[in-house]
């Protein structure tokens, strides 16, 4: 029956919210496409007691390493490579494979999927075991959660098939071994069904139908159908100089006379939810007006104690700051109309993507390929060195945004593209072009075919075994 049920175990870990993002719009789909399914999250470094050391800490690890991006990058680069992932899986095999091997076993499945780098060697070895000692075939799948780069643990040739969602990780896997050549497919990055509903039903948002459609969603949210709208974000977790970035937004949309409301995403970032809600923006305003200002005062102070070669390049930076500053004053004719909305971890993420005219995040590469799906052209304002640097190549080359980390650079550019609706289509156009919205149905449609027919070829085992007994 190729609608029958399945139980799947997925094997992901929360660093970041991509993983699990991805899981659970896979399930979703596995649901939906083959109703009664049944699935789990199973995140081997944490749910199995004694796991040995360092793998026992990796969820923590993330969250240091990832706040300190020189120590991200040394351990990334430093671990990406074959050598390294060859030692690894065999040491964490040998010290792991068993622990894990009987947890697994507790969990019922037919099929498992991997949506984790540090999970497709250990745990292919532990299912296979297991599909030996239940007498049956478990196919074991892959789907790469990074977009641009992909760190080489991603990468087993023995897995069933590996999903990829850019033709810059094919080229990544393929230096991994050409095994892995047959095994993959090209789908795109899994995002929540809602994207692929959204994208359907607002088609090209630079149409009048798009714009219609926008229009009724902009309602429903309760913003302002007359103005732009900008959508800040920094990933599940509102990290990043999302603050500084708002400040800057609202006082150059301001000064330029560009009516506005930015939208904040703090995620599960109550601290910077409550500090936007409780700030003042006339201060704002002022502050920006006088950077000029404050900054040659903040430098005088230092230029008297330092050495005389240094006041050199003071005085460059507050050159530099005077021609910002004039920059920021050109347009003040008119004074925009600029609201500012904070909210907290929103659900409905597909709906204010449709709603917004550019998105400014983080490189996460769920963000990025959500933005893609519904054509939101897109501001980068930072990325986790090596991991999401193939992130930002993506929205360079694929031409619907750009990549900048100062926040008064980020908000001028932001105020041209606003003022700019040519540009604004174009940008559109080129994010569409590399959207896959329907890539999660693509990828369990695929995985509910081959573990259909692994199903039927153990039932007809199952069978023969019962006529020989
Ligand atoms: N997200 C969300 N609501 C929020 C903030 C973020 O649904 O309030 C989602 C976002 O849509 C994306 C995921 O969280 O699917 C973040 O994943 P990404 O890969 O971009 O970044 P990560 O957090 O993994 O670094």
């Amino acid at each position: 029956q190729s609608d029958r049920p399945l139980k799947i175990l997925f094997l992901s870990s929360d660093t970041g919210g991509g993983h699990r993002a991805s899981a659970e719009a896979l399930a979703n789909q596995f649901q939906r496409l083959y109703p009664g399914s049944t699935y789990e999250l199973f995140d081997i470094w944490t749910d199995v007691d004694e796991v040995s050391w360092p793998y026992c800490t990796i969820k923590d690890t993330y969250v240091t390493l990832s706040s300190t991006p020189w120590k991200w990058r040394t351990l990334y680069h430093i671990s990406n490579n074959a050598a390294y992932a060859k030692f690894v899986d065999w040491h964490s095999d040998y010290m792991n494979e068993e622990l894990i091997r009987r947890k697994m076993d507790s969990y019922d499945f037919d099929v498992v999927v991997s949506v984790h780098p540090t999970m497709n060697y250990v745990p292919l070895q532990s299912t296979r075991a297991i599909a030996d000692k239940r007498g049956k075939e478990i196919p074991f799948f892959t789907v790469v959660t990074d977009f641009g780069s992909g760190h080489c643990t991603w990468f087993s040739a023995d897995v069933e098939r590996i999903y990829l969602a850019s033709d810059s990780i094919k080229k990544i896997a393929l230096k991994r071994g050409k095994m892995l050549e047959n095994k993959m497919v090209m789908t795109g990055l899994p995002i929540r069904r809602d994207f692929a509903l959204q994208a359907d039903a607002l088609g090209d948002r630079t149409s009048q139908e798009g714009k219609e459609y926008q229009a009724k969603i902009r309602e429903e949210l309760g913003i302002d159908k007359e103005k732009k709208m900008v959508l800040v974000m920094g990933g599940g977790e509102g990290v990043g100089s999302l603050s500084d970035i708002v400040n800057e937004l609202y006082a150059k949309l301001k000064l330029q006379g560009v009516n506005a409301t930015i939208c904040v995403v703090c995620g599960r970032n109550e601290r910077l939810k409550n500090d936007i809600e409780t700030r003042c923006w006339d201060t704002v305003i002022s502050q920006s007006l006088n950077s000029y200002e404050s900054l040659r005062s903040r430098f005088y102070n230092k230029m008297l104690s330092w050495h005389a070669h240094r006041s050199r390049r003071i005085q460059a930076a507050l050159d530099r700051a005077a021609a910002r500053a004039e920059k920021g004053k050109d347009v003040a004719a008119s004074p925009g109309c600029v609201d500012v909305v904070p909210l907290g971890f929103v659900k409905n993420m597909a709906e204010f993507m449709v709603a917004a005219d550019v998105l400014v995040s983080k490189a996460g590469p769920g963000t990025i390929a959500e933005a893609a799906a519904v054509g939101l052209p897109v501001m980068l304002t930072s990325h986790l060195p090596g991991q999401e640097a193939g992130n930002v190549d993506i929205v360079l080359t694929g031409g619907f945004g750009d990549f900048c980390e100062d926040p008064e650079t980020i908000a001028l550019e932001v105020a041209c593209w606003l003022r700019d609706d040519n540009l604004l289509d174009i940008m559109t156009k080129k994010a569409k072009a590399v959207g896959q919205p329907h890539a999660a149905e693509e990828i369990c449609t695929d995985i509910g075919t081959i573990t259909h027919q692994y199903m039927e070829r153990n039932c007809m085992k199952a069978n023969m075994a019962n006529r020989i007994h």
